[in-house]
């Protein structure tokens, strides 16, 4: 049996309600192998019991791991060659991107992560990423086996898309409407993406039965986003989900050609085409949620469908800001994603997490704005919610697993902060995700003082820069010059979209 006692300066242990958290002074967490038996002060559970380590001085924040709940890449779009534009100009120009190991790229990223003290995340994995000679299957094997070797919690899904796979509009239908040659090469590709839904339910089912039996993973489903999917796949997962009591992600709403695109085909928004399909539920986690409307935010409450909301992403893309003071006030259960890159073109959790605590702050006296303590439970059990490891993580209690991130205080209180200053509020307003120390998954330190305890952080940096060091290949190149060629006809495409003028949900700059 391996013990350890945690030790900290502070530890938060749960958010109790939207202004207050439970907050232990010279607190300490004892593990016993990765279960929480007691939290406590520190002296106390010292003398209680004989843990085989210590990790932590005492001078530690000490805070539940966070989780990133909507997650696909680990270098960037920016890194590989594609700067932000528009959501649906940037679907085109992203697929200029250059091919990347897919279990170097995860290993990079789950390094971010866990250095910004991410523990768990929701990896939505792309169709196009499929392994080089090999298929879909090996593609998310090698991704999984990345957060594997990283220690990492994941829920891993393959997100699939059946129609509207070049603009949002039939396929035949669009690509009849450019020229001929480029419409046979975009063709030619799409042939490589193209899963019947029997297929994409038996992908699921393999990676399920090869890593669902690990504690750190759950394997999920994911219909890429309402527009992408038909009627009958989206019905067929909803199914398969509820046959192996697995979740379900899916993006939605986030910019508002996807809002419009459901009052076109449906006249109703793409939600209340879920909700009417009987897709909406507690197992549904949505990314983006950024265009919904007031009935779509009680739509989501009463189903206990959840938003991971992602702010950096949203501003980057230019798809506007999700309502999530109108969530909030509803009871939907959000969480939080980084998506592609943060606002840092990085991973920083922390900082996604000062983003959307000052972004929400609505000008006036009276107007709403999130607190740090509704932000941090958005950030950790919600997240961990989202995910299906609710049971497991999200808070520091006994029974949970121990799951802890270790916060260097100096850069927050020097020279001086404020003795009155709420530790939670402190973490939102002045911690970044560099000041993370230690970092602790099952109880199995992952990072001490910044250095990985599992993985050579250098190796698999080299390994990624002789793996992109290569010469352009011919498919990459094929991508490269189809993506410039399309771009101009999906533009004139949006641009004939007439834009009307809606509710909208915050009033920001409106008020006067
Ligand atoms: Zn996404």
């Amino acid at each position: 049996m391996a013990s350890s006692i945690i030790r900290s300066k502070h530890v938060i242990t749960r958010v109790i309600d939207d202004n207050a958290s439970e907050i232990v002074d010279d607190g300490a967490v004892y593990q016993e192998d990765g279960a929480i038996v007691e939290v406590g002060r520190f002296d106390d559970l010292k003398a209680k019991y004989s843990p085989d380590e210590v990790v932590g001085d005492g001078t530690h924040l000490v805070i539940p791991g966070l989780v990133n709940a909507h997650h696909h890449v680990g270098l960037t779009p920016f890194q590989l060659g594609s700067p932000d534009l528009a959501l649906e100009p940037w679907i085109v120009v992203r697929t200029m991107n250059r091919d990347v190991d897919n279990y170097l790229d995860t290993l990079y990223c789950a390094i971010q992560m866990i250095e910004a003290g991410i523990t768990t995340v929701m990896h939505n994995h792309a169709t196009w990423r499929k392994t080089e000679g090999g298929g879909f299957h090996e593609s998310g094997a090698h991704v999984m086996q990345a957060y594997q070797d990283a220690g990492m919690r994941v829920a891993f899904s393959f997100s699939h898309r059946d129609q509207n796979r070049v603009a949002y509009e039939d396929d035949d239908k669009f690509l009849a409407t450019i020229p001929k040659d480029l419409a046979e090469r975009i063709k030619n590709r799409l042939v490589e993406t193209q899963m019947s839904t029997e297929e994409y339910i038996a992908l699921f089912e393999g990676l399920s039965r090869d890593f669902g039996e690990d504690p750190r993973i759950r394997v999920f489903l994911s219909p890429g986003n309402v527009q992408w999917c038909s009627d009958g796949f989206l019905t067929a997962v909803k199914e398969a989900a509820g046959r192996h009591g697995t979740g379900v992600h899916i993006h939605l709403q986030e910019s508002f050609y996807q809002k419009l695109y459901g009052m076109r085909t449906w006249g109703k928004t793409p939600l209340a085409h879920l909700r009417d399909l009987g897709f909406t539920g507690p197992e549904v986690s949505c990314a983006h949620g950024v265009w919904i409307t007031d009935s779509d935010i009680r739509t989501l409450a009463e189903t206990g469908t959840m938003v991971c909301h992602n702010a950096s992403s949203n501003l980057r893309l230019k798809s506007g800001i999700a309502p999530l003071n109108p969530m909030l006030a509803s009871g939907v259960g959000v969480a939080l994603g980084i998506d592609e890159a943060g606002i840092n073109d990085d991973n920083d959790m922390i900082q996604e997490m000062r983003l959307v605590h000052k972004i929400h702050r609505e000008p006036g006296v009276y107007s709403p704005a999130p607190t740090s303590h509704q932000v941090l439970r958005l950030a950790t059990e919600n997240g961990a919610r989202a995910t299906f490891f609710g049971d497991d993580v999200g808070t520091l209690e006994a029974g949970k697993r121990a799951d802890a991130v270790l916060v260097d205080m100096n850069h927050i209180n020097e020279p001086y902060l404020d003795a009155d200053a709420n530790v939670v509020d402190a973490l939102l307003y002045r911690g970044r995700g560099v000041d993370v120390d230690t970092v602790v998954v099952d109880g199995e330190v992952l990072m001490q003082g910044r250095q990985m305890t599992r993985v050579n952080k250098s190796e698999v940096w080299r390994a990624l820069k002789d793996f992109l060091s290569r010469e352009l290949s011919e498919a990459e190149l094929e991508r490269i010059e189809v993506a410039q060629e399309l771009l101009p006809h999906v533009n004139k495409f949006y641009g004939q979209w007439h834009l009307e003028q809606g509710d909208s949900h915050y009033q920001y700059n409106q008020r006067v």
